[in-house]
Formats: C-alpha cells, sequence, structure tokens
C-alpha cells in the first residue's frame, strides 16, 4: 500500500466531481478568484458580471455556484425555479458587508430624491433597494444615464465610486465609503515599484469585484504613467494573445493568474502579480473537497425570499441588459 499524494488525491476528487455533476446534470460555474482545483472542473470560469450572465443561460436543474455568498444570491434571485448551492455558507465578501439594508434605508431618507446605484458586490437586500445594480465596466456609462439633476447615492466600493466621479465630473454623487480588504492593500507605492521592478511590463487591472479600483482612479487622475489597460478576463486573454512579446503584472487577485496561463498557456514568468498577498481568503474556502460534498449532498441551497428577490432582479436586470457577454 502507498499513499495518495495530495495531487492524487485531488485529482480522484476531481473525477468523481465530474461524474456526480453528469449524474445529476449540475453546472458548476466558478469565479476567476477560484482555486485552480474549482476552475479545472467548473463549467464556466469568469467574473460576478459572467457568472450572472451565464446563470441566467443555464437550463440546468442544479446551479452550483462556486464564489462568495452574493454571487450565489444573484444566481438565485434569477433562477427562481432552480436549485442553487453553494459548497461554502460563510464565504462572505467584505466589500458586500461594508453597507447594510438599515445602513442604506437610513442614507436614503437623508437623500430621498437620489437614484441608488449599487456595485454588484452587494447583498440581496440592499441590491432590493437599490435602482441600478452596476459592474466596474458600465457604472460610468449608467451613472451617465442619470439625469444630471438627480442626486446619486453610490455603494458601497468608495474607490470605484471615486473614479466615476472622477471620469463623469458628476458632482452631486455620494460616495459610501466602503472597501474590500484585499483591493484596498493596492497603493500607489506599489503601482511604483511594479513599474520599477519591472521596466516596459503592462499593467493589466479586471475592472471587476472591486478589484484595483484604486489604480482605476489613480488613472482617471492622471496620477498613473506606467502602461495600464483595464480589461474583462477575455480582454485580458485577448490582449496577452495579441501582444506576445511583452510581460505583464497582474493586478488583481492572484487566483486570476491560473486562468490567464491555462488559457493563453503563456510563459508564466511573464505574468506577474502586482502583490502576492492579493489573496482573497473567502473565495479560497471553496475546496474540490467542500464542491465534491455539496453535489453529493446537493448543499447548500441558497434561497432568497421572493419578496426581495422580486425587487433585487430589478437593478439586477437592468445590468444584464445594460452589459455586452464578456469572459
Ligand atoms: S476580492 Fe474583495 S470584493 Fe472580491 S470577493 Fe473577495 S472580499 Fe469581496
Amino acid at each position: 500500500m502507498y499513499a495518495l499524494s495530495k495531487n492524487d488525491e485531488i485529482r480522484e476528487i476531481q473525477r468523481e466531481i465530474l461524474r456526480l455533476k453528469r449524474e445529476k446534470s449540475a453546472y458548476i460555474i466558478a469565479h476567476n478568484y477560484q482555486l485552480p482545483e474549482i476552475q479545472d472542473v467548473a463549467d464556466y470560469v469568469g467574473d460576478s458580471l459572467g457568472m450572472a450572465m451565464e446563470a441566467k443561460k443555464t437550463d440546468h436543474p442544479m446551479v452550483v455556484v462556486c464564489g462568495v455568498h452574493f454571487m450565489a444570491e444573484t444566481a438565485a434571485i434569477l433562477l427562481p425555479d432552480r436549485k442553487v448551492i453553494t459548497p461554502e455558507r460563510y464565504a462572505g465578501c467584505s466589500l458586500a458587508e461594508s453597507i447594510t439594508p438599515e445602513q442604506l434605508k437610513e442614507w436614503k431618507k437623508q437623500h430621498p430624491e437620489a437614484v441608488v446605484v449599487a456595485y454588484v458586490n452587494t447583498t440581496a437586500e440592499v441590491k432590493a433597494l437599490a435602482d441600478y445594480t452596476v459592474t466596474s465596466s458600465n457604472a460610468v456609462d449608467i451613472v451617465r444615464s442619470i439625469p444630471e439633476d438627480k442626486e446619486i447615492l453610490f455603494l458601497p466600493d468608495m474607490f470605484l465610486g471615486m473614479y466615476v466621479r472622477e471620469v463623469t465630473g458628476r458632482r452631486n454623487m455620494y460616495i459610501w465609503p466602503g472597501e474590500c480588504h484585499v483591493h484596498a492593500r493596492v497603493s500607489p507605492q506599489d503601482i511604483a515599484r511594479a513599474a520599477l521592478e519591472n521596466p516596459g511590463a503592462t499593467m493589466l487591472v479586471h475592472p471587476e469585484c472591486g478589484c484595483s479600483t484604486n489604480c482605476l482612479y489613480l488613472k482617471a487622475r492622471g496620477e498613473l504613467s506606467v502602461p495600464m489597460e483595464v480589461l474583462s478576463t477575455g480582454g485580458m486573454v485577448r490582449y496577452v494573445k495579441n501582444n506576445p512579446d511583452r510581460d505583464y503584472v497582474i493586478a488583481t487577485e492572484v487566483g486570476i493568474l491560473y486562468r490567464l496561463q491555462k488559457e493563453i498557456g503563456s510563459d508564466a514568468s511573464r505574468l506577474k502579480p502586482l502583490r502576492e498577498d492579493m489573496v482573497c481568503e473567502y473565495m479560497k474556502t471553496i475546496t474540490a473537497e467542500k464542491l465534491l460534498k455539496a453535489l453529493e449532498k446537493e448543499q447548500y441551497e441558497v434561497k432568497v425570499p421572493p419578496e426581495i428577490a422580486e425587487r433585487a432582479r430589478v437593478p439586477i436586470e437592468r445590468m444584464l441588459a445594460l452589459s455586452s457577454p464578456k469572459r
């Protein structure tokens, strides 16, 4: 008898996941920041917007969402007649948790005529109180589409809010002081250091999931001189494919490096993270073992109370209608 190595163990679990997935006609949707062992068995890997779009398209009776809780809630809101499960009930999001429904109600009372624009990283209850749900790729367009005389309450990511205000020049826009603990770590010093250590490298910034909105804000203010592209995941892959001779610094959660390497087969040393510690612990709580258990036991089912789901569906559908498919 010999003991299985950790990799062999994971491969065995992955085989079982794939078998059960077929048997139960389940569809696995994973976020780009998931562990490689999850990305490898997922039917779709993308950002939060892509995950929502994919959830809406699928006709499978069971959808397993490998991402943080608000992502599973969004799928459950869009698929009220389907079983939506998450392998980890406690995969939270510091950004989504930075505003509660009570705080938003109180804020709305102070600005009764304001239009509420909520970033997709919010709980279902907060979305239910919003007029628009946005991602960082369409936030500018949506804010521009709101009549100029209308006040706007923008939440919860203050960096994205500051960026949007800078780009649109909107002065009657109030911003909730929320942030993601992972992306708040990105400082101008990190960007300056990366530019010094990687002369000629291009910085690729993913615009979703609160990612690197510090960078977006600095760029909008013209305080960032390194070559920088703000791209969706699919955009990053296309960009690297179209510019194969460059070096890159990836300014977002490190999980995306696996996705990029896998998709483009590029020399791994050409892709560097801006910071090695840009790791979302919540995302990494989902493991192959938990995913297998989720499929076996069909747990944990995510249910959003119908009255909240009904209201939250409106801003989500508006967001989807205003977004083009991206991977
Ligand atoms: S990286 Fe930040 S915004 Fe994204 S899920 Fe993790 S805590 Fe939330």
